[in-house]
């Protein structure tokens, strides 16, 4: 079903959101709940014609969507999302339409993934040094084949019943300033989209309203834009999980000044797992048109 809502623009622009797409989301690859088959059955239940596998500096997801997808209505899009650093603060970036072949784009990945296995050892290290009794064998089962990450340190401490939910794990200990946070080799901003570019893909900005770098740090949100947007940035994730309308208009502001395209999704790991579940967020079908678009240009 396509709606008709009006734009967050201006009040007198209309235009048509897709609620029938998915570009966001998360499966065993990394720290999603579903494997690729199930997330695909999940999505053809729930009629989706078009869904985006973005793992966390993973590919791995996308061959086992595109094998169940065929011959049936969706169509699947390879993704990637990469975990970045900048001071006192995280950006991820997506990438759509990345050539999962490409041999330094996958290099990269594979290094970025090993520095998350180092980082759980650590991280349990200081999680045992607080007085928790968790192994980190335990926490790459959790994560089985994907890539490990703190969601699967988190699920082990909720397991031994140290903490209540995964959120109260990051609250306590995981998050950025936690007691038990550990850095791992990441990428900048930049060179993420350079790599995905390189790769024959689409980078774009994910979630950013989540980088907070905090109120002293001088950081400026534009000045960042404009920068990753001067260095291959194509879109900005503006229709995310569960952006209230005027987050929404106000990232669309931001992608109409750069000339980015205005993208969005549920950012979904799985049920229950996060606010917005798969299919759930709108997405204006102009986007997934511009995307397209920018696709048969850059392939
Ligand atoms: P990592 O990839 O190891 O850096 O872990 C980041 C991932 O953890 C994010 O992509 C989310 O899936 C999850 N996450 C981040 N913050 C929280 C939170 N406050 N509560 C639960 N999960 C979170
Ligand atoms: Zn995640
Ligand atoms: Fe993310
Ligand atoms: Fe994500």
């Amino acid at each position: 079903m396509e709606m008709l809502q009006k734009c967050p623009r201006t009040d007198s622009e209309v235009i048509i959101l897709n609620n029938r797409v998915d570009l966001h989301a998360h499966t065993t690859a990394s720290d999603g709940v579903l494997t690729p088959t199930e997330l695909v059955e999940l999505a053809l239940e729930r009629g989706l014609s078009l869904l985006a596998i973005t793992d966390h500096d993973s590919t791995d997801g996308v061959a086992g969507a595109l094998a169940r997808a065929a011959g049936t209505p969706l169509e699947v899009w390879p993704g990637i999302e990469i975990s970045t650093d900048v001071p006192q603060t995280e950006v991820h970036m997506l990438g759509y339409f990345v050539d999962t072949s490409n041999p330094k784009f996958q290099d990269t990945l594979l290094k970025l993934r090993d520095s998350r296995v180092l980082r759980a050892q650590q991280m349990v290290a200081k999680l045992n040094a607080l007085g928790m009794s968790l192994t980190f064998e335990r926490v790459r089962q959790l994560a089985g084949e994907g890539a490990i990450g703190r969601p699967h340190v988190a699920q082990a401490m909720v397991e031994m019943g140290y903490v209540q939910t995964a959120r109260d794990a990051f609250n306590l200990y995981l998050s950025r300033n936690g007691p038990a946070y550990v850095e791992r080799f990441k990428l900048t901003p930049i060179e993420a989209a350079q790599l995905i570019r390189e790769a024959g893909g689409m980078p774009v900005l994910a979630h950013p309203t989540y980088i907070n770098p905090g109120e002293n740090s001088g950081f400026d949100f534009t000045a960042f834009v404009r920068e990753l947007a001067d260095n291959g940035l194509v879109g900005i994730e503006c229709y995310y999980g569960d952006y209230p309308p005027e987050t929404v208009s106000e990232l669309c502001d931001i992608a109409r000044e750069f000339d980015l395209i205005p993208t969005g999704g549920s950012d979904f790991h799985g049920r229950g797992v996060y606010s917005a579940d798969l299919g759930e967020r709108e997405i204006p079908a102009e986007s997934i048109e511009r995307m397209r678009v920018w696709r048969t240009r850059n392939s």
